[in-house]
């Protein structure tokens, strides 16, 4: 149902996620159009169901490759890319082990090492075998499962600013949970603080034209033996990755870099990171760390409010 705050909200559930389309006009048949769209992708692209494409390759493991269809094949294409940088803490390939988890989902607990162990060999992202000519996707090996998490929701929101750019909004915010995607300028984007549940921020983004990708150790985690174990997991350990960070995010032209940076980002920490990020001057990073401090890479293309009297603002050269 939209309300009135000078912009008009339309809220829907997709991809177990809370999804938010923001415009200056009431457009509800747009709104519907862009919920479609975010479906579509969805049912093509999700792991928690049976029939989608993804699910064809990673049944097919082993046995043949599968055709799929042109945006899925681009979307892995990236990913694999992604997985296959030097260091990368993004793997595609991710699948088993974020099956055996299931953080987030129901029956979560802590996997035996020997079998996290055993189930490494099967994360091995040049074992995703791309045909480009035949559009097609094999997993070399049985076992094997692709997981696009990390990035199709980036993916999806620049899909869907698109969209809306082709339908002539030019002023909107899109809102995949964690995925936000903002055309026009003037946006105050409110940045989550870690473990305080509910709506209390740390501080606001303003933005324009530009997405936010947020990635966190507080979103989707369980506590076992007073140890919390969140769903971002170390491609080279199998566990969830484990430093000073309890959120990054990502400011970006596209979404799909801000998606695949939180998660390269969420393997390097502060320092590495933010070097890493001096050779991509169009990519900035909001560091928020477990001792409350909250670091910018730089800040060209937004500008960040710190709103919360618990929290330290700092550079990256402090
Ligand atoms: P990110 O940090 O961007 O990604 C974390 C996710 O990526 C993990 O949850 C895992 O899936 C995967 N991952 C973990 N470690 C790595 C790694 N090292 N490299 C690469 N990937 C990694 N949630 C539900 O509860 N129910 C659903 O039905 C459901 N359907 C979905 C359908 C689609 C198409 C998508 C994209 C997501 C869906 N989700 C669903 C949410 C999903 O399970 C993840 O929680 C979500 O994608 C995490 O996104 P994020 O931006 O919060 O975190
Ligand atoms: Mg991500």
């Amino acid at each position: 149902m939209p309300h009135n705050d000078g912009h008009w909200h339309y809220a829907a559930v997709l991809m177990g996620s809370p999804v938010r389309l923001t415009l200056a006009k009431p457009r509800e048949a747009l709104a519907a159009s862009v919920f479609r769209l975010i479906k579509q992708y969805e049912d093509l692209l999700t792991v928690n169901r049976a029939d989608s494409q993804v699910m064809a390759i990673n049944h097919a493991a082993g046995h043949h490759p599968v055709a799929v269809s042109r945006p899925v094949f681009e979307l892995i294409r990236r990913a694999r890319a992604a997985s296959l940088l030097p260091d990368s803490a993004f793997n595609l390939a991710i699948g088993p082990l974020v099956k055996r988890w299931r953080i987030g989902f129901r029956g979560d607990s802590v996997p035996p090492a020997h079998e996290l162990s055993a189930l490494l060999p099967l994360t091995r992202p040049d074992a995703v075998l791309l045909d480009e000519a035949a559009g097609s996707v094999m997993l070399a090996r049985p076992g094997m499962e692709i997981d696009l998490g990390a990035i199709a929701k980036g993916y999806i929101a620049d899909r869907v600013r698109d969209f809306l750019r082709r339908e002539g909004v030019v002023r909107g915010v899109i809102n995949l949970g964690g995925n936000v995607q903002t055309l026009g300028s003037g946006w105050s984007i409110g940045l989550k603080r870690p473990f305080a549940g509910g709506d209390a921020l740390v501080g606001a983004l303003e933005v324009g034209d530009r997405s936010v990708v947020t990635s966190g150790t507080y979103e989707r985690y369980f506590e076992q033996d007073g140890q919390r174990y969140h769903h971002i997991l170390d491609p080279r350990t199998g566990y969830p990755l484990d430093n000073e960070l309890d959120s990054v995010t990502i400011i970006s032209a596209d979404s799909i870099d801000g998606d695949i940076w939180t998660t390269l980002i969420y393997g390097m920490g502060v320092s590495q990171g933010c070097a890493a990020l001096r050779e991509r001057p169009d990519i900035e990073a909001i560091f928020v760390t477990r001792d409350r401090r909250v670091i910018l890479s730089s800040s060209r293309q937004f500008r960040f409010r710190l709103l919360d009297d618990d929290y330290r603002l700092t550079d990256s050269t402090a």
